[in-house]
């Protein structure tokens, strides 16, 4: 039990310096959030010692007398915080993050080869959801099972339900997927569950982004109408980084079901738990039925508007021009600038951001747009007025980015480059600030 810092000063050092990178920076990445004290301590326990594939009461190791209350307990909250009846769902919590959480979910669901619909990836679906591209089958979603992605309209840039409902009609999917990485819009849960119904057809939402919204009841249910529902942690729920699995249990075949995502996340995708990490998504969960965490959500999404409307106000395009929830997707092309740059420059700012695809783009590595989200910031308290100061700073940052470009190679980059990287300068100071 000798500490970290005596026995690695090296990782030490660099957990020193990622801390003060998260605490003097602006988080602006849609997918992240800073996770409680608490959820981390859970996360770092002794608990990362046991093993203990199986469930809980069906071991294959010795010694599972806490961890099986304890993975009891997760269960539980998982349904609380969702709102569940314990006899109409049940819930995996052993998933290790959200990417594996969907694989084992289209193994439950799925023969190999079967058909499945998700959002494209150019239109903010994630790689998890069928993505390939014309020239590869990179995801296993798409090697193992036969896709066909459904998009947005090209001129609302909301999902073209009456496109989808065509598409499903001749595809025949045996899975429908609804969620996204980057869709700032709600979704409607009751037309896709009339779509994936006609055609016989799961309706799976994969939630991870706006889980803590749907469980502060901030957004559409999707458990109204979904068979399957899986969800990161680490999002909008803003625990550690894991996934869950919710599932039916009030259909014809509910036991089935249940023994079938329960089998596909352990042996079929996965070995034993972490246990350390259940228990802090149980932490984390226990923090989600909290009132607070309601006044937290509809904070998330008070900023993220905000945000929105103080980068319209500026004159830039948004994606359906503003938000229904945590994130709004910023399209920069009609300023000529890609996205890789402004992340860059924002990243010599202190201001964490990513690209990302906006609807019509051709190129994921050098694509025209910028996701932004406002859960960090929240999680530090933040709410409209000091958003506005953030927007004011990314307009700053777009300027800079424009003056840069005109001037390629110039002595301002070089600069600029200098000042943000001489730790203690007063200017240094100044970009921290
Ligand atoms: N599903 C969606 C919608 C996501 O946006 C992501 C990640 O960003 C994932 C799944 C994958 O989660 P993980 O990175 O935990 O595997």
């Amino acid at each position: 039990y000798t500490p970290l810092a005596e026995i690695d000063p090296v990782v030490q050092n660099i957990i020193d310096k990622e801390t003060w990178r998260q605490f003097t920076g602006l988080e602006l990445i849609a997918s992240e959030n800073l996770t409680s004290l608490a959820a981390m301590q859970a996360n770092g326990s002794i608990l990362t010692n046991k093993y203990s594939e199986g469930l809980p009461g069906a071991r294959y190791y010795g010694g599972n007398e806490y961890v099986d209350e304890l993975e009891q307990l997760c269960r539980k909250r998982a349904l609380e915080a969702f709102h569940l009846d314990p006899s109409k769902w049940g819930v995996n919590v052993q998933p290790y993050s959200g990417s594996t959480a969907n694989f084992a979910a289209l193994t439950a669901l799925l023969q190999p080869q079967d058909r499945l619909m998700g959002l494209g990836l150019p239109d903010g679906g994630h790689l998890t959801h069928g993505y390939y591209t014309a020239k590869k089958k990179m995801t296993a979603s798409s090697i193992y099972f036969q896709s066909l992605p459904y998009a947005l309209h090209p001129d609302t840039h909301l999902i073209d339900y009456e496109a989808l409902s065509k598409q499903a009609k001749v595809f025949k999917p045996r899975l429908l997927i609804c969620g996204a990485s980057a869709y700032p819009r709600d979704w409607d849960y009751k037309g896709l569950k009339e779509i994936a119904s006609r055609e016989g057809a799961w309706l799976m939402c994969d939630m991870a982004h706006t889980s803590g919204l749907v469980a502060a009841q901030e957004l559409n249910d999707p458990f109204e109408y979904c068979d399957v529902v899986t969800t990161t942690t680490h999002k909008t729920l803003r625990g550690p980084r894991a996934g869950l699995i919710f599932f039916r249990k009030d259909l014809k075949d509910a036991a089935d079901l249940e023994s079938r995502v329960n089998l596909a996340v352990f042996p079929a995708c996965q070995g034993g738990p972490h246990n350390n990490t259940i228990a802090a998504i149980a932490t984390s969960l226990l923090q989600v039925a909290d009132p607070a965490f309601k006044a937290y959500a509809k904070q998330v999404v008070a900023n993220a508007r905000t945000l929105g409307s103080e980068l319209v106000g500026e004159g830039y395009k948004l994606q359906t021009q503003g938000t229904d929830n945590h994130l709004v997707l910023w399209d920069l092309r009609p300023l000529g600038l890609t996205g890789s740059k402004l992340e860059k420059v924002c990243d010599l700012m202190g201001i964490t951001i990513n690209k990302n695809a906006v609807s019509g783009d051709t190129s994921a590595q050098v694509p025209g747009g910028i996701r932004l989200g406002t859960s960090a910031l929240t999680s530090r308290d933040m709410t409209e007025e000091d958003i506005k100061t953030v927007a004011s700073f990314l307009h700053r940052a777009v300027q800079l980015s424009l003056q840069l470009q005109k001037d390629a190679g110039s002595k301002l980059l070089k600069d600029f480059v200098k000042v943000a990287t001489t730790p203690g300068s007063e200017s240094y100071n100044k970009v921290k600030e």
